[in-house]
């Protein structure tokens, strides 16, 4: 018996029926935990070359009660399609604000604090403004606020997102590419943009030591950005090994499994009162 969805799309298999149905129940469960706290944030460390806590990158988690701990990455693609992205955003950025005030206020040292920012966000006009409201809201320092855009968002509309940097910029937050060299963008326009900060991504830092591996392009990246005044991130760092590479090439913060995976605010601040790596 041949069905017709609402976009006259023939036939949906029942496996088909069956995954747009549990994509509907995430989408209704997200709706409703956006209303009543049901998402949290988990921080993982970033630690600079001499072995110091230099940042938190804020990672969005969604327990939920009968698919468990739903990753991110199938969370956002939901949140973008649904519109909803606009508002979760703002919720992430204001509690990953509010949680670094929340270390001040318990006498803790001050750290900077990274955000992920999704496409839809950014390309809202006045989506610096509503940084700038965040911010005054929360009373946090700007200078302790990082985004994290990717590159594809960034070049996207090279023009409105130079504004949109600038903007950003202005307020004193700072910028990191995110998943660096994983996109398209050419670095003739990365090299106009207001950038602080490269994340070589994670598919580079693991095939580190193999042999014809990614050593020769982490170390052009690296030089690259140094000779363009960024700062360089490693993600996904997971053995002594990358790590000895990554800090004899002069990378200047590691982020990754080998340090610790994201964890909840209470044992950040754990990591937070050390200081240095554990
Ligand atoms: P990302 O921004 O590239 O974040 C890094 C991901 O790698 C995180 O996955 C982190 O838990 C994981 N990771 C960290 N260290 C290691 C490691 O050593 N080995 C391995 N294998 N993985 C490591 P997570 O938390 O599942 O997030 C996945 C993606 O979802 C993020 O990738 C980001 O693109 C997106 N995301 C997460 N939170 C948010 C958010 O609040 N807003 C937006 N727009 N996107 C978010
Ligand atoms: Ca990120
Ligand atoms: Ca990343
Ligand atoms: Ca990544």
């Amino acid at each position: 018996e041949a069905k017709f969805g609402h976009h006259g799309v023939r036939a949906f298999s029942p496996a088909l029926d069956s995954i747009l149905t549990e994509r509907r129940d995430l989408e209704k469960a997200m709706i409703h935990a956006l209303d009543h706290g049901g998402f949290a944030l988990h921080y993982q460390p970033q630690y600079a070359n001499d072995g110091r806590l230099s940042a938190f990158e804020a990672l969005l988690r969604f327990p939920h009660p009968v698919m468990g701990m739903v990753s991110p990455a199938r969370l956002i693609p939901i949140a973008e399609e649904s519109q909803m992205i606009v508002a979760l955003g703002t919720w992430v950025l204001r509690e990953a604000c509010n949680q670094s005030m929340r270390w001040q206020k318990a006498g803790l040292p001050e750290v900077l604090i990274a955000v992920n920012i999704s496409a839809m966000q950014f390309a809202r006009q006045d989506f610096a403004h509503h940084v700038a409201e965040i911010l005054e809201e929360t009373g946090l320092h700007p200078e302790l606020l990082e985004l994290e855009l990717t590159e594809s968002v960034m070049v996207k509309d090279f023009a409105e997102s130079t504004r949109q940097l600038e903007r950003l910029k202005r307020l004193g937050v700072s910028i990191a590419v995110d998943d660096f060299g994983t996109g398209y963008s050419s670095l003739n326009h990365l090299h106009r943009l207001p950038i602080d900060k490269l994340k070589i991504d994670r598919s580079f830092i693991q095939a580190l030591s193999e042999p014809n591996g990614t050593l020769p392009i982490v170390e052009s990246i690296i030089a690259m950005a140094h000779r363009m005044g960024m700062c360089v991130v490693a993600e996904g760092v997971e053995t002594p090994r990358q790590m000895a590479t990554l800090r004899e090439k002069s990378c200047n913060i590691l982020q990754g499994y080998l340090f610790s995976p994201p964890v909840e605010a209470d044992r950040a601040a754990l990591f937070l009162a050390t200081g240095t790596n554990p």
